[in-house]
Formats: C-alpha cells, sequence, structure tokens
C-alpha cells in the first residue's frame, strides 16, 4: 500500500511539477507549490511570467502538460473547470450590464441546486458580507468601479468555492480606491474564510493583501514566502531587484565568522560587515544589495564599522521622506531614503547637493546574494 499522508497534515492546494507548454513554448515550467487553507496566496511577476496560466490551471481552463493539482486532497486531472470547488473573478469583473447586483450574484448560483427560499437567503448573505444591500436593485452602471468590485467578489463567493481565484483584483480601480478595496478584500476573506489565490504584477499589492506570495519569472516560480521573507530574505537577485528599490555591488567575502561576515567592496573603498548567509566562505565572489530605507545619511562619520563616504549627486523631495543619490568615491551611485528631510530653503535638510556625507548601515541590513 502506498503511504498516504493523512488529510489534516496535507496542503489544502498542491501544485505538483507542473509545467504547461503551448507548442515549443513554455509558459509555466515544473512548478510546485503547497497553499494552506484559508490563505491569501499571491502569485507576482511581471508580464509573461506564466501567473495567469498557472491560475487557469488550477481554475481548469487550460490542462497542463505534465504535473498533477490537487484540491482539498483530491486530484483535478480531467475534473471539468464547472466541476471544480474553484471559482474565477476575472479582471473586468464580468457583471451582466442588463441585471441588477442582485441579479448578477443570484447569477453565480444558477447551477446550484437549492430552493429558491435558500437562494434568496444566500443572495441577501453575501450582498450583507460585501455591504452592499442598499443597491441590491441598481444595475452596474449605477454604481462605482469598487461597488461593481465587490458585486463580483459576492458573486463569485455566493457558490461557497473552496478556493477563490483572482485575477488582478484591483487593477480597474484607481489608486486610491485600489488602498481602501484591498483592506476591504481582506476584511472579506478573513469572514469567510475562503483560500484566495490573487494573480499580480504589482508588488505593493502582493506584499499588503498576501500571507504568502510565489514571485515568478519565465514560467518558473523564483522564491515562495511571507512578504517579510521576501523582502528581507531575498535568495536571488531576481526577487530582490523585483520587489522593492535596490542597489547591488559586487564584492568578495573576506571572512566569515559566526554569523557575520566581512565583505570587501571595491565600490566602499573597503570591507564592511553583513548578515552571513548559509554556505559562503572567504575568497568567494558575492553581491551585497542595500534597500534605500535602510541606509542612514549624515554628516558627520558615524560609530561603527558600515561607514562609506560619499557626496550628494541629486536630491528629491516627497513630502514625508526625501530620496538623496549620492555618489561614492568609485563613482557609483547609491539611493538613500530619509525620513523627514526637509525642502530646500528650509535649511534643516540633513544635507544639499554636493554636499560631503556619511552613509551607514546595520550589518543585518545588507542583503548577501551568490
Ligand atoms: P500578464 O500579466 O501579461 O497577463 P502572465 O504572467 O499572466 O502575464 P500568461 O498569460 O500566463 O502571463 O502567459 C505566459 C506566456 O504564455 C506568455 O508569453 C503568453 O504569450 C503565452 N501564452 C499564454 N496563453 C497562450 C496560448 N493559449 N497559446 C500560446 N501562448 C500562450
Amino acid at each position: 500500500l502506498d503511504a498516504v499522508a493523512p488529510q489534516d497534515v496535507a496542503p489544502f492546494i498542491r501544485i505538483e511539477g507542473v509545467t504547461k507548454r503551448f507548442g515549443t513554448f513554455t509558459a509555466v515550467s515544473s512548478v510546485t507549490l503547497d497553499i494552506k487553507k484559508g490563505e491569501i496566496f499571491a502569485l507576482l511577476g511581471g508580464s509573461g511570467c506564466g501567473k495567469t496560466t498557472l491560475l487557469r490551471m488550477l481554475a481548469g481552463f487550460e490542462t497542463p502538460t505534465e504535473g498533477r493539482i490537487f484540491i482539498d486532497g483530491q486530484d483535478m486531472t480531467g475534473v471539468p473547470a464547472y466541476e471544480r470547488p474553484v471559482h474565477m473573478m476575472f479582471q473586468s469583473y464580468a457583471l451582466f450590464p442588463h441585471m441588477t447586483v442582485e441579479k448578477n450574484v443570484a447569477y453565480g448560483l444558477k447551477h446550484e441546486r437549492m430552493t429558491d427560499a435558500e437562494r434568496k437567503a444566500r443572495v441577501r448573505e453575501m450582498l450583507e458580507l460585501v455591504q452592499l444591500t442598499q443597491f441590491s436593485h441598481r444595475k452596474p452602471h449605477q454604481i462605482s468601479g469598487g461597488q461593481r468590485q465587490r458585486v463580483a467578489l459576492a458573486r463569485a463567493l455566493a457558490r461557497q468555492p473552496k478556493l477563490l481565484l483572482l485575477d488582478e483584483p484591483l487593477a480597474a480601480l484607481d489608486k486610491k480606491l485600489r488602498e481602501h478595496t484591498q483592506f476591504e478584500l481582506m476584511d472579506i476573506q478573513d469572514k469567510t474564510g475562503t483560500t484566495f489565490m490573487v494573480v499580480t504584477h504589482d508588488q505593493e499589492e502582493a506584499m499588503i493583501l498576501s500571507n504568502r506570495i510565489a514571485v515568478m519569472d519565465k514560467g518558473e516560480v523564483k522564491q515562495v514566502g511571507t512578504p517579510t521573507e521576501i523582502y528581507e530574505y531575498p535568495d536571488s537577485r531576481f526577487v530582490a531587484g523585483f520587489i522593492g528599490s535596490i542597489t547591488f555591488f559586487d564584492g568578495k567575502v573576506a571572512s566569515v565568522t559566526g554569523d557575520t561576515a566581512m565583505i570587501e567592496v571595491p565600490d566602499f573603498g573597503g570591507q564592511v560587515s553583513a548578515r552571513a548567509i548559509p554556505g559562503i566562505s572567504a575568497g568567494q565572489d558575492i553581491t551585497l544589495a542595500l534597500r534605500p530605507e535602510k541606509i542612514a545619511i549624515g554628516r558627520t562619520k558615524p560609530e561603527g564599522p558600515n561607514a562609506i563616504e560619499g557626496t550628494v549627486d541629486d536630491l528629491g523631495y516627497f513630502g514625508k521622506d526625501s530620496l538623496y543619490k549620492v555618489k561614492l568615491g568609485s563613482g557609483k551611485v547609491l539611493s538613500v531614503l530619509s525620513v523627514n528631510g526637509r525642502r530646500v530653503g528650509e535649511g534643516e535638510r540633513v544635507a544639499d547637493w554636493e554636499d560631503r556625507v556619511w552613509l551607514s548601515f546595520d550589518p543585518g541590513a545588507a542583503i548577501l546574494l551568490t
């Protein structure tokens, strides 16, 4: 007998070695992912990286060329889309313009075996969940974009899917509404406990919305982790560069002592101290990466090991913070984000154009990449 993992320890969604080829082109390449019950999981990547194709395979709109997909322990191979416990919410929402909000939501239950009373009760419950009860008799063109998104969500959740797939759920909304809607979406997910899988190319959206993120590139999953793990501990240059802003430096490992590594960085004109990563040893080439907000900037030389001198090359003021482009002795320019920066003429700024400045960073803030 094959050993079968008990249901309660098996992942809720399992994508096992899934590859999708269109002719000779590989859109999704050997992807293996486990998704937990009740989590918001994001597939994040640039255009054409294969995230939508992966979502469509979960929905049953595409068949994997290789590999298998399990939902709640059930192998989905050969299960048609309409028989899967999955619902997909499209970017365009695909609402029926001639139907009221209520009818649009009820449409999601068309194929469900339930009495009229049960159907009515479910629709009412869904409209309450998305706080649209008072708009139930309006048509889609009589409500706002954000409200339309909630109608689509109510319709998608009405069937109580085990997995809700959301393709760029906030893309149709303007920036302000998007921020608000993110929190609404999280709240609704929390209330229903439905597992959400979100496709997005927007890293901030993925960071805010999801419990875990899979970063994809050219059909492959590059890294899976919580937003903090992905941001603070990227394990490749691709992931480090894709999420947030960062500057890379070529270096060489000088020594490793416990969890601290001394790195020789020619652009810094000497050695700096960084949090070591497993498996590195003296003499090897390494990339050191720094995020703008992890670097302190000042006029005087700071105490501590990681002090670098430079000149302010450019400066931008954003209100709550300022971005400095600091030119190092080597000519390399490093971005530094400093809170409480002051505007030109107000005289309280950390530094001005052409000023000599000192930069410093905590060893734990330096990201090492092999
Ligand atoms: P976007 O954000 O632009 O939608 P994506 O990451 O969702 O990008 P996919 O739509 O999954 O990307 O497409 C991945 C690759 O597979 C693309 O190069 C695309 O052209 C190709 N592709 C997708 N569907 C098909 C198809 N039916 N036939 C041939 N190639 C396809």
